[in-house]
C-alpha cells in the first residue's frame, strides 16, 4: 500500500538567472511500513527530498501523494494539517526548544489541537514513557545526554501519532554506543507499523534498513533492498 507516491519530482533554485536542479524527475514509491534509507553525498538533494516528503517544502515539477492525497492541491492550512498528522521529523541537531522541559517540547506539536492542556500532558508523557524518558519530563534539554535529547526529538516526532517518521542524519550528532540505542528504537518503532525514512551518511546505519535510495547530483542514482531487506520480503 503506497503512502508515499512521487512522479516526475523536480526542484530548482534560481542561480544568476539559471535554474539550478536541487531534484531533478526524480519518481518513486514507498510503502506503509517499510524501512528506507536516503544515501548519497554531500549537496545531492537528499535533505531537499525529505522537506518534499514532509511537506516542509514544495517541488516545482511533479505530483506527489501523501496518504492518497495529491499534495500540490492542497491549500498552505491542509499542508500543515497533513504536516502535523502524518509525518514525524527527527533532526541531526535535535532542534529541541533549549528553555522549555522535555515535557513541554513533546506537547508542542500539540498546541494547535483542539483537546485540553491536560489531554496534552498525557499524551506527551506516554510519548516519553514510549522512549524510556518518563523520569525525565521535568528537565531542559541541557541537562540530558545527547542520545537522550535525540529520545525527547522522537518522543516530540510520535506524541501527534504520525504513521511516517522522517529522520534527517538523526544519529549524526551521536557517538556509536548511542548511534546503536536510537536505531534500536528505530528498529521498535518499525516493526510497530511506522513507516520509517532515515537520510544518513553512515554506510552501516544504510545497510540496517531494509531499502536503499541513493541520490547523486539531484537524481535517482540506485533503488535497492539491503541484505537485511531481502531477508524480510
Ligand atoms: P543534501 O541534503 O544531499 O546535502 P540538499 O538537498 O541540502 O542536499 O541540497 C541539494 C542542492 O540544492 C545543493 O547543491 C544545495 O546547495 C542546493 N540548495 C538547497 N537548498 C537551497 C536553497 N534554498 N537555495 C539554493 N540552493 C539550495
Ligand atoms: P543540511 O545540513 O541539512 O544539509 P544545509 O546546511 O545544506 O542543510 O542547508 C541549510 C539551509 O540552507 C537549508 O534550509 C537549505 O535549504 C539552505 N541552503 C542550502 N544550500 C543553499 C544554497 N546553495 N543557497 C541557499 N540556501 C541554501
Amino acid at each position: 500500500l503506497p503512502v508515499i507516491s512521487l512522479q516526475h519530482i523536480s526542484k530548482y533554485y534560481q542561480m544568476a538567472g539559471e535554474h539550478f536542479y536541487a531534484l531533478k524527475d526524480v519518481s518513486l514509491t514507498i510503502n506503509k511500513n517499510e524501512y528506507v534509507a536516503i544515501i548519497g553525498p554531500s549537496g545531492s538533494g537528499k535533505s531537499t527530498l525529505m522537506n518534499i516528503i514532509g511537506c516542509l517544502d514544495t517541488p516545482n515539477e511533479g505530483q506527489y501523494q501523501l496518504a492518497n492525497q495529491n499534495v500540490a492541491n492542497l491549500s498552505e492550512a491542509e499542508l500543515a494539517t497533513m504536516r502535523n498528522q502524518q509525518v514525524g521529523f527527527i533532526f541531526q541537531s535535535f532542534n529541541l526548544l533549549p528553555r522549555a522541559t522535555a515535557l513541554a517540547n513533546v506537547m508542542q506539536p500539540l498546541v494547535y489541537r483542539l483537546i485540553s492542556n491536560s489531554d496534552r500532558q498525557n499524551m506527551a508523557k506516554e510519548a516519553l514513557r514510549r522512549v524510556g524518558l518518563a523520569d525525565k519530563a521535568q528537565h531542559l534539554p541541557n541537562q540530558l545526554s545527547g542520545g537522550q535529547r535525540q529520545r525527547v526529538a522522537i518522543a516530540r516526532a510520535l506524541v501527534t501519532r504520525p504513521g511516517i517518521l522522517l529522520g534527517d542524519e538523526p544519529t549524526g550528532n551521536l557517538d556509536s554506543k548511542t548511534t546503536r540505542e536510537i536505531m534500536a528504537l528505530f528498529d521498535e518503532l518499525h516493526q510497530e507499523g511506522h513507516t520509517v525514512i532515515l537520510v544518513t551518511h553512515e554506510q552501516e546505519i544504510a545497510d540496517h534498513c531494509h531499502r536503499v535510495i541513493r541520490l547523486v547530483d539531484g537524481q535517482l542514482a540506485q533503488d535497492s533492498l539491503t541484505t537485511a531487506g531481502e531477508k524480510q520480503h
